[in-house]
């Protein structure tokens, strides 16, 4: 039962879980079986209904029994779903409806507010068959007539929320933790025309950029107007001040670090915005310096490292926040973020995010809490710095010309090796686009192919457990 709908069922309609025989049961599928699941539940749900007393309002509302399966209490409908009872508000029931009266077919916006649904809704007829709900309604919204009727099929009641956070397209979506020997081996490559134009190629490159937070495009033609057209395969541009793409070249007295010729330290951009991008794409045009060679890390891989060796620092990462800054004439921009986010599930910490920047930090002087914990923020802080930098972690690579690296820019640090801009160019042209928007092409790349969706898995070469081994995907999910 999801957690949202859990607060809303109390006694007695809370979820009571069945014998351990009969939660067996419901995991065995062959289909004959499971059309008989519902006959199974039953006798539980009286079993129950029998055990903490309930009056029953079916002869009332309706002028006969429940349909089996089903109780009617006075505000509330009671259903046995995969061996528990959950009971749901007839004012949320009504909420749930999706019809066509309800929720436009073309626009698919709702045509009532919450608020229009009467305290008195009760159903006057309820059908059940263990796989589909119907319900018609005394004291409807106004306006919805007698015809109306609401259905709710199973998943209504298995996933209520939009965009749930464990799903393999939320932010508690499984990850893969790559270091440096792992990424060689697996990293992804699509070429420019497949990215483009072949449905499967561009599905299973978006499948492994969530699983990895990391992949690469080639052969691209040689036009300063690819990175739009590879940024916007994903989702709009995001704009900034730095305009809807920018440029990446050697100039003199550039204000930003990112735009000189010595060497750029691991970092995620626009840590200083409230909303930074969720991922960012570079695509070289030239390079034919010495040096330039672009850097990444697997931060959630580093933090993990981190849990790994001290528990304790893994904590403090977590606590600790650090400012950020761009500070010109033209731009002011601020803002604080927790070196790391976690959300517990499972009696887990689950790594959600990572905010690291050094070029951009600001001062911290000012925070009376960082003052007061500094000796163990600095220890943490010290222990994740030189763990991104272990060789060991960092995985490097020249950008050719025709190339383009897509990487999540709130879990893969960046960072550029010095290059020497007296005997050659060097011209990255970079562009964002929102988390928001890279979510909802996983999701309409998995609702268009959810087989190959998931068949598409990082294929990891064998090899012995290292410290603290997390790569696995089954141990390194996050
Ligand atoms: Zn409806």
């Amino acid at each position: 039962m999801s957690r949202v709908l859990r607060p809303l069922v109390r006694l007695p309609w809370r979820s009571i879980p069945l014998r351990p025989f009969l939660a067996r049961r419901s995991y065995s599928t062959p289909s004959m079986e499971q059309a008989q699941e519902p006959k199974t539940d039953y006798p539980a749900l009286d079993k129950v209904v029998k055990k903490i007393g309930y009056t029953d309002y079916a002869q009332e509302y309706m002028g006969k029994p429940a349909p089996a399966g089903v109780r009617l209490s006075k505000s509330k409908l009671a259903l046995m779903i995969d061996g528990e009872i959950k009971g749901y508000r007839y004012m949320l029931l009504r909420d749930a409806c999706k019809c066509n009266l309800c929720v436009d077919e073309h626009s698919k916006q709702r045509k009532f507010r919450t608020t229009d649904i009467s305290p008195l809704i009760r159903p006057r007829d309820v059908k059940w068959d263990g796989k589909e709900l119907q319900i018609k309604w005394s004291s409807d919204i106004e306006g919805w007539g007698p015809d109306h009727v609401s259905k709710y099929n199973e998943a209504t009641f298995k996933e209520s929320r939009a965009n749930p956070p464990k799903s393999d397209t939320g932010k508690l979506r499984r990850r893969f933790f790559w270091d440096k020997k792992m990424m060689e081996d697996i990293q992804h490559w699509v070429s420019y025309e497949d990215y483009m134009n072949d449905e499967k190629a561009f599905m299973k490159a978006m499948r492994l950029l969530s699983l990895t937070g990391i992949i690469f495009v080639k052969d691209i033609p040689d036009s300063r107007e690819m990175v739009e057209k590879i940024a916007t395969r994903m989702g709009p541009l995001r704009n900034t001040f730095y305009g809807p793409t920018w440029d990446v070249r050697s100039v003199p007295q550039a204000k930003n670090v990112a735009y000189t010729n010595v060497s750029l330290g691991f970092h995620m951009d626009l840590m200083y915005m409230n909303e930074p991008p969720g991922f960012q794409l570079l695509h070289c045009l030239e390079n034919s310096c010495d040096g330039g060679e672009s850097l990444f890390v697997d931060s959630f891989r580093a933090v993990d490292l981190v849990r790994y060796r001290s528990p304790e620092a893994f904590e403090a990462l977590s606590k600790l926040h650090l400012n950020y800054e761009y500070n010109h004439k033209e731009h002011v921009y601020n803002n604080s973020w927790p070196v790391l986010e976690t959300e517990s599930v499972d009696s887990k910490k689950r790594i959600v995010r990572v905010n690291y920047s050094p070029p951009f930090q600001a001062p911290m002087v000012l925070d009376d809490d960082i003052h007061a914990h500094w000796t163990e923020y600095r220890r943490a802080l010290a222990m994740f710095a030189s763990i991104i930098e272990r060789d060991n972690l960092v995985f490097q690579l020249k950008l050719n010309p025709g190339e383009c690296v897509i990487f999540e820019n709130r879990r893969v640090l960046h960072a550029r090796n010095k290059f020497n801009t007296e005997q050659g160019k060097r011209w990255l042209a970079g562009a964002y686009v929102d988390e928001d928007a890279v979510l909802s092409t996983f999701r309409t790349s998995r609702n268009a192919n959810a087989n190959l969706w998931h068949r598409t898995r990082v294929q990891p070469p064998l090899k012995a457990a290292a410290e603290g081994q997390a790569t696995a995907e089954d141990n390194g999910t996050e």
